[in-house]
């Protein structure tokens, strides 16, 4: 396995429900924020973020927020949504998955790392030896324009590849 291959895509966050991290053996989640739970760079929501956290956290499945952000803002929404947080993780180095899943009580081959991008969080999540889940970034980055056009672009070549092979893990 490579450093930016993956089993899971999912289309958005609420098709992963606790009874497909049971399926695939995650025990506890880790979640990026930017374009996974709120606007790129925002403390904005995506509608859904809220109520898929609490099914999680329904099903007692711990979950904690995993965010290269600053610790102000991911605090902030840490706090909105009543779990924990790790800011500034620097993914993907693969460290703050470590304190991580120590945290959740879960061993790291258990943590599923959740995110919508393929070399900060697959890639961590891979150096970790944890479980990536790749969701599609939900609107296109506002911040550092051009430097993420061009990481979606080296992005894109992988994702076709993938859905030539698997496709997403939930069906229509
Ligand atoms: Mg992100």
């Amino acid at each position: 396995m490579g450093l930016h291959s993956f089993k899971y895509r999912f289309r958005t966050i609420d098709e992963i429900s606790p009874e497909i991290l049971k399926e695939i053996g995650v025990k506890g989640v880790a979640v990026d924020l930017d374009n996974t739970l709120v606007y790129d760079g925002s403390l904005k929501f995506f509608n859904n973020s809220n109520s898929w956290v609490e099914s999680i956290k329904a099903a007692d499945i711990p979950i904690i927020i995993l965010s290269n952000a600053t610790a102000i803002r991911a605090y902030l929404l840490a706090r909105k949504l009543g779990i924990d947080y790790i800011a500034f993780a620097r993914k993907p180095s693969p460290k703050a998955l470590y304190k991580a899943a120590k945290k959740l009580g879960v061993d790291i081959s258990q943590l599923g790392m959740i995110g919508d991008q393929i070399f900060a969080d697959v890639e961590a999540a891979n150096k970790a030896g944890a479980v990536p889940l790749l969701v599609d970034p939900k609107t296109p980055e506002v911040f550092f324009r051009k430097h993420f056009m061009e990481i979606r672009k080296r992005e894109r070549i992988l994702l076709d590849e993938f859905n030539k092979r698997i496709g997403y893990y939930v069906n229509d």
